[in-house]
C-alpha cells in the first residue's frame, strides 16, 4: 500500500488549491478526482473579484485570462420591476466555464484523474482511502468532494441548479435576475458565449429543463460537522446568489493546507489539525454565511410576490460589503 502525508478526495476548485498550495508548502500529497477534466459542471461561470485574488495567489491568474476568462465589472440585479447595476471592486470578476477553469487548475500529476475514491477506513491513527484500482494510507484525509460528497453530511434544501449555454457575448455584465420559481444568472465566457445558471424548487424543475442543460442537485447549504477536514462545498455550500462559492472553495483548500502545514511541523493529532482549521474557516467565512443565510431568506419573500425596490437591493449589497469583509 503506497503512503503519503494527505490525500484528498476531490480534485476540482477546492482539491486543486489544497494541492497547490501543499507542494508549495513543501507538504507530500494525493488527490483522488472522479472525474477526467474537461467535463461540464453545473456552475454560473462567475470568479468574483476575491476568488479572481485566490486565483492569482495559486498562480494561475494569466493561465485563466489566456484561456479567455471575460472581464465583468458591474452585476445588473433585477427583482420584479426593480433594477439597478452594482460595479464590482478591483480587481472585478471574470467570466469562465467551469470545463476550462477545473481543467487548469486539475492539470497536477498529484491530482488522479478518473479515479473515484469508494471507502475511507481508519485503522492505527491513519486513514485508508480505496477505490477501484487504488489503496493508500495517509495521516491526513481531507474532503473536497463538494455538495454532494458522500464523506461529510449534509442537510439537503428542495433546491437544484440548472445550467446551459448560448451562444454570443454580454460584454462585462453579469447579469442576475429573480422571479417566482428562483433566480438565474447569466455571464459572459471564453469563446463567445453565453453561461446560464438557475436555481430552481424541485417542483418546478420540469418546467425548466431543456435537452442541452445540466442538472444538480439537491443543493445543501448547511452540513452536519463532518469527522473529517471538509474545504469547498463540502464544509456547506455559500448561497450562488452571492458568486462567492468559488472564492470560498478556493479560500478555504488554501487555509486548510497551511493548517495542515502547520500540523505536521508542530506533530499535531489529526483532531487538533481539524479544530486548528475550522477555528480559521469560521472566522473568515461565517458572518459571509450568515449574511447569505438571510439573503436567502429575503429572496424567500420575493418568491412570494413581495415587490423590492432599487433603495432595498443597494441596501442589501451595502450590507454585504460592510459585514462580509
Ligand atoms: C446553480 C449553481 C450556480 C453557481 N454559480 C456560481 C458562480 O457563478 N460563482 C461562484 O463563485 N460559485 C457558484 N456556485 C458555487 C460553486 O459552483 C461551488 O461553490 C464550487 O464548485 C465548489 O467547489 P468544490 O471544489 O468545493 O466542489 P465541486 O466543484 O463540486 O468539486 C467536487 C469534486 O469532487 C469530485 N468527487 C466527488 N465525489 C468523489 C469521490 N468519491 N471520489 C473522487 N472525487 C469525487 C467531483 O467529481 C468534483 O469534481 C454555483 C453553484 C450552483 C449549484
Amino acid at each position: 500500500m503506497i503512503e503519503h502525508d494527505v490525500c484528498i478526495i476531490g480534485g476540482s476548485l477546492a482539491g486543486s488549491a489544497c494541492v497547490r498550495e501543499l507542494l508549495r508548502l513543501k507538504i507530500d500529497v494525493v488527490a483522488f478526482e472522479r472525474d477526467r477534466f474537461p467535463r461540464p459542471k453545473v456552475c454560473g461561470g462567475f470568479l468574483s473579484s476575491g476568488a479572481v485574488s485566490c486565483l492569482d495567489q495559486l498562480g494561475v491568474l494569466n493561465e485563466v485570462r489566456a484561456a479567455g476568462a471575460v472581464p465583468v465589472y458591474t452585476a445588473r440585479i433585477r427583482v420584479g420591476r426593480a433594477a439597478t447595476d452594482i460595479p464590482f471592486d478591483a480587481p472585478g470578476g471574470l467570466g469562465i466555464s467551469r470545463a476550462a477553469l477545473d481543467t487548469i487548475l486539475g492539470a497536477q500529476p498529484e491530482i488522479r484523474q478518473g479515479q473515484a475514491v469508494l471507502k475511507v477506513t481508519r485503522r492505527d491513527g491513519r486513514f485508508i482511502v480505496s477505490g477501484e484500482s487504488f489503496e493508500v494510507s495517509c495521516r491526513i484525509l481531507i474532503d473536497a468532494a463538494g455538495k454532494l460528497s458522500r464523506f461529510s453530511g449534509r442537510r439537503a434544501t428542495d433546491e437544484f441548479g440548472i445550467q446551459y449555454e448560448e451562444p454570443g457575448d454580454r460584454g462585462a455584465v453579469m447579469d442576475f435576475w429573480f422571479f417566482e420559481d428562483g433566480y438565474g444568472g447569466a455571464v459572459s465566457i471564453e469563446g463567445n458565449r453565453t453561461n446560464c445558471c438557475l436555481l430552481i424548487r424541485k417542483e418546478k424543475l420540469d418546467h425548466y429543463l431543456g435537452n442541452a442543460c445540466h442538472v444538480t442537485g439537491p443543493l445543501a447549504y448547511d452540513r452536519v460537522r463532518s469527522e473529517y477536514i471538509a474545504i469547498g462545498d463540502a464544509t456547506g455550500m455559500v448561497d450562488p446568489f452571492c458568486g462567492e462559492g468559488m472564492r470560498h472553495a478556493l479560500d478555504t483548500g488554501m487555509v486548510a493546507a497551511r493548517s495542515v502545514a502547520r500540523g505536521i511541523r508542530d506533530r499535531r493529532t489529526y483532531e487538533e489539525i481539524r479544530v486548528d482549521y475550522e477555528y480559521e474557516w469560521y472566522r473568515r467565512w461565517s458572518r459571509r454565511r450568515g449574511l447569505a443565510a438571510a439573503f436567502r431568506f429575503v429572496a424567500g419573500f420575493v418568491r412570494e410576490g413581495v415587490q423590492v425596490n432599487e433603495r432595498t437591493i443597494k441596501l442589501m449589497h451595502r450590507w454585504w460589503q460592510r459585514y462580509s469583509e
